[in-house]
């Protein structure tokens, strides 16, 4: 078998193959995501789909999307801040553009469903996948399938807010969040975030990609895996999952996982255990596989 995932991204576009039972990754492409205008953003998402279509020697095979921000039912409205697409029914759209069903789904929801088959999380029951780049997204996989979701909305666990107990203890910044709050938890965690409480706490305006290897970084650092560990400890409390599987662009930073379990620990409310904590098993390829998998329990021959 044979299917293809495109995951939509603010800045990037990139199409890739799924192969076998397993979903191994096969040929990829990227392109650059147009930002003037909706038509030229729905075309070059159509060129990806014929893209596969013959890269697979297959036109017709299944090939699901993955777009970022809230994406909201049969249709796929965008509800993403700061894209062109926002308000467009992108899944209808594009399935008549193309001349067939293209599933859409919400990039964290694309990312979970990835590590929940196959991947990090793979044979758990319930599982939660969090991605921490330029935003903070949740999605949550149970079974194997997508969890019912109101709209089929991913977990936005990005705008809850901060706790009082967390801002007072570190006497933290009211940083303002994209969806017009303050104090989201998305605007911590998001790289954005985790840059301005660097500045806040030492001064510093180092590059985020050795941070953790940066002894002056501690002081704002140990605060932020706190703040990871809130959002954590919000999904084992109202979801209780197994496994939470942790991804992103963040998530690259040496001993993520290990600080983030660490964090978590004091936040356990016994008798419910914590769940187990793991890295992403696809990185960045997670979201155009979900999409692809998606799509392929979507077909209908
Ligand atoms: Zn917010």
């Amino acid at each position: 078998m044979i299917c293809g995932g495109i995951d939509v991204g603010g800045t990037k576009i990139e199409a890739r193959l799924f192969e076998g039972e397993g979903f191994a990754p096969g040929a990829g492409q990227r392109w650059a995501t147009p930002q003037d205008s909706y038509e030229a953003f729905l075309a070059q998402i159509a060129d990806a789909v014929r893209w596969l279509g013959t890269q697979a020697g297959d036109t017709r095979l299944p090939v699901g999307l993955a777009l970022a921000g809230p994406v909201d039912g049969e249709g796929g409205v965008s509800h993403a801040v700061n894209t062109v697409a926002r308000g467009h029914s992108v899944g209808r759209d594009l399935s008549r553009q193309v001349g067939r069903h293209t599933p859409l789904i919400n990039d964290c929801v694309a990312f979970t469903l990835s590590e929940a088959t196959g991947g990090a999380a793979d044979g758990a029951r319930s599982v939660v996948g969090i991605t921490f780049g330029t935003g903070l997204g949740a999605g949550h996989v149970v079974d194997g399938a997508l969890a019912v979701r109101f709209g089929g909305h991913g977990a936005e666990i990005g705008h809850a807010g901060l706790s009082a107990r967390l801002r007072d203890r570190h006497d933290l910044p009211d940083l303002p969040c994209g969806c017009g709050r303050r104090m989201c938890l998305e605007a911590y965690l998001s790289a954005g975030g985790l840059a301005t409480l660097l500045r806040h706490r030492t001064g510093r305006n180092a590059p985020l990609e050795a941070i953790a290897d940066d002894p002056l970084a501690e002081p704002a650092l140990s605060i932020w895996f706190e703040i990871v560990a809130e959002a954590l400890g919000l999904v084992y409390l109202a979801l209780a999952p197994d496994v939470i599987v942790l991804g992103g662009g963040l998530s690259q930073m040496s001993g993520f996982s290990e600080r983030t379990r660490a964090a978590l620990s004091p936040l356990a409310l016994p008798p419910l255990p914590l769940p187990e904590i793991a890295l992403a098993r696809f990185g960045g390829a997670s979201g155009a596989r979900g999409a692809a998998i998606h799509a392929w329990g979507a077909r209908d021959d």
